[in-house]
């Protein structure tokens, strides 16, 4: 009898479950996240021990290998919450392959909180290739633009098109990856003098944000800064370890 009742309850009050570790969520129904995987998420956030141009790991005392590497090049800046792991990585999955678009939620709270203080005109998001965007039916990047938006009031345009498809850039060596990228991105619109403030869901090597930031660039942006939902191992993290 217990157990008809319980069932019922679990028919009639189905659980949320966390996105993460999906156990039923224990404050806010609502919520994408339980209490421990917020928490997880937190320790996650890029705070010390990283290069504040480029948000790469590095120690105290050594200069940037990313930077150095011209990581950077092209890009005034870097903005990103979290590292890519653990947390983080699931709520990526998700949003993109599995398209849950409450996975996020916590990842726009992480960019608002370190949204840049400088002055912009428009976010543009890194587009895909219009295959893959009719396989998923969406895009991560511009779902992204639209919380940030509707949050911060800063306007977002599909500035950028990608014309070829590459080889999806996690399958591909760091080397490669400029290579993959080189080319793929045209301006659709004029963004002249515009300060633009890219955004996508995952810095790794930075290849795409570059091939990006020199589209927007060389059709007369006036200065283009980044700003990723997470940031993956780079360079300096490689080779420190
Ligand atoms: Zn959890
Ligand atoms: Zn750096």
């Amino acid at each position: 009898m217990a157990a008809i009742a319980e069932g019922l309850k679990k028919l009639l009050f189905p659980r949320a479950r966390c996105l993460n570790c999906n156990e039923p969520r224990k404050i806010d129904l609502g919520a994408p996240l339980c209490d421990e995987c917020v928490i997880e998420l937190d320790e996650l956030r890029l705070l010390d021990h990283i290069c504040p141009h480029c948000l790469s790991p590095k120690r105290h005392t050594e200069a940037c290998g990313y930077c150095a590497n011209g990581g950077m090049t092209g890009l005034a800046a870097a903005y990103s919450p979290y590292r890519y792991h653990g947390v983080s990585q699931e709520l990526i999955v998700r949003l993109k392959f599995q398209g849950i678009y409450q996975a996020a939620e916590p990842l726009v709270e992480g960019m608002l909180s370190c949204f840049p203080g400088r002055p912009l005109d428009i976010m543009v998001p890194v587009p895909l290739h219009k295959s893959n965007y009719s396989k998923r039916g969406f895009n991560q990047s511009e779902l992204l633009c639209q919380f940030l938006c509707a949050e911060t009031g800063l306007p977002y345009q599909n500035a950028l098109s990608k014309t070829i498809k590459t080889k999806r850039q996690s399958t591909l060596s760091h080397e490669k990856r400029h290579d993959n990228i080189k080319g793929a991105f045209s301006a659709v619109m004029p963004v002249e003098g515009l300060r633009i403030l890219l955004v996508d869901d995952v810095r790794t090597s930075g290849s795409t944000a570059r091939s990006c930031a020199a589209v927007l660039l060389k059709a007369g942006a006036k200065e283009v800064s980044l700003l990723t939902a997470v940031v993956a191992a780079t360079y300096s993290e490689k080779s420190s370890s």
